[in-house]
């Protein structure tokens, strides 16, 4: 035999190894199939390897090891739990807004249990998903209706399909917004078959500048919030309440892409002010949308607000069953808004508001606990400081504002070869990820986000 082929003859057969004692607890974990077919690719890698390296891979003194290692990290979810301290409370990679105990425990009840979706005990009969959480939307905003959807992108979708299909849309140029991901408002009036009627200038919008796009054809006038972006210096905007008496002089709707929007007045704790349904509505706004996952702190979802006679519309459209919330988004979305009926408790139950009300100095004594710890892991290559750094909401609202906060931060010591790419992978590759950002030559690890401050030394010490 060739050294070669020796080499070949020490790969074991497939049904020699399934028969090993070895491999019965994971046949019994992972299944026949699965081992078969890891097991093969192994066979294949070592084979290959054999043939460019003349040698075999290191691994093969425990095949069964190699095995259960290679079937774990297969089945280990892309959707891991990450520490988020970019300095980003609203981070839409990140998953946006985290839900209220409240409300993980809604979802719960209503995964493992049959539930009264669309089924009213008394009557016997069908009732509408919407019913509750629409009916706890009205109580918070005013509003005469309501009803939910997937995400704010399909509420407006859907607003503009069920009102103005086939027909024209007034817009501001100054609000041809495009949120990340492919969102822009030219492309969803296309999709939603309304011809865009452009108005007034990127700087400056004024009433007649709508006044003279109304005609036969017009179906509605649209505002849109400029949510990640802000326009300054000689400006000018037309607002819901002066649109509104225009509206009604032409006896059409209108309409209002809120983007995020708040339940509560922000201001309260010292926050940068967002705009509210509740105010639009009172301005006689006849549908205004916003999302259950940024400002209101819920679950992805799409909420649209206003009067009886629009929402019935919407939820007699095709496209509100094709865009239509899951049970598990009804539930935890419910138990959010109860959270809003009780507002003097809503900053220490409602996660995002949590985070965004932490003081300055909180955080920085927070900080001042870690900086030790994190100099103990990483002190050999880089400094490690207390810095003075400014959070930012995220998920397109109140994009100037920014809250102070601290962070830490690790910047290369000379001549230790570390840089911060590295340092950043080194986080990354973690238990659980520890993501943040860099700027100025530095690693800003930015705590406003950090609750969970013992899991985090834990997995720092590993
Ligand atoms: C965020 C946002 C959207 C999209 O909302 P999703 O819930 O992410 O679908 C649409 N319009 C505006 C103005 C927004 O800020």
């Amino acid at each position: 035999m060739t050294k070669i082929q020796t080499l070949f003859s020490q790969i074991p057969a497939t049904h020699r190894l399934l028969c090993n004692a070895a491999f019965q607890p994971l046949l019994e974990e992972f299944g026949h199939t699965r081992v078969v077919a890891v097991l093969r690719t192994l066979q294949e890698e070592a084979r290959a390897q054999i043939n460019d390296e003349g040698q075999l891979p290191g691994w093969c003194d425990d095949w069964c090891h190699k095995v259960h290692d290679t079937l774990l990290t297969q089945q280990c979810s892309t959707l891991r739990p990450v520490f988020n301290l970019t300095g980003t409370v609203l981070h839409t990679n990140l998953g946006r807004a985290l839900l209220a105990e409240e409300a993980i425990k809604a979802v719960s009840e209503v995964m493992s249990s049959a539930i009264t979706l669309e089924y009213s005990l008394d009557a016997a009969g069908r009732g509408h998903r919407d019913q509750t959480v629409a009916a706890l939307l009205c109580e918070i905003t005013g509003a005469e209706a309501a009803c939910v959807v997937n995400n704010n992108a399909a509420a407006v979708l859907l607003m503009l399909a069920a009102c103005a299909e086939g027909k024209d849309v007034v817009v501001s140029r100054g609000e041809l917004v495009e949120i990340g991901g492919a969102f822009r408002i030219p492309d969803v009036m296309r999709q939603a078959g309304c011809q865009l009627i452009e108005v007034g200038t990127t700087n400056r919008t004024h009433l007649t500048d709508y006044r003279h796009a109304i005609d036969n054809n017009t179906a509605l006038l649209m505002k849109v919030h400029t949510s990640n972006y802000h326009i300054e210096g000689f400006t000018h905007a037309v607002n819901e309440a002066e649109l509104v008496a225009l509206a009604n002089e032409a006896d059409i709707p209108v309409v209002t892409d809120l983007g995020s929007g708040s339940l509560v007045d922000l201001t309260q704790w010292g926050l940068p002010q967002e705009p509210m349904p509740q105010q639009l509505i009172a301005d006689g706004v006849s549908l205004i949308s916003f999302s259950g996952d940024k400002l209101l702190g819920g679950p992805q979802a799409g909420i649209i607000v206003g009067k009886k006679k629009y929402i019935e519309r919407i939820q007699q459209h095709p496209l509100k069953r094709a865009l239509r919330a899951d049970k598990m988004t009804l539930a935890a979305l419910e138990a959010t808004l109860r959270l809003y009926q009780h507002p003097e408790t809503l900053i220490k139950r409602l996660p995002t508001l949590r985070l965004l009300t932490r003081t300055a100095e909180e955080i920085l004594a927070q900080a001042t606990r870690l900086q030790p710890l994190f100099t103990q892991r990483f002190g050999a290559q880089f400094t490690v400081s207390v810095d003075h750094c400014l959070s930012q909401i995220g998920s397109g609202s109140l994009p100037v504002d920014r809250l102070p906060s601290t962070a830490l931060t690790f910047q290369p010591k000379d001549g230790r070869g570390a840089t911060l790419a590295s340092l950043s992978q080194t986080l990354r590759e973690l238990k659980y990820p520890v993501l943040g950002r860099i700027a100025d030559e530095r690693l800003w690890l930015d705590l406003r986000c950090l609750e969970h401050e013992a899991l985090l030394l834990e997995t720092i010490a590993l």
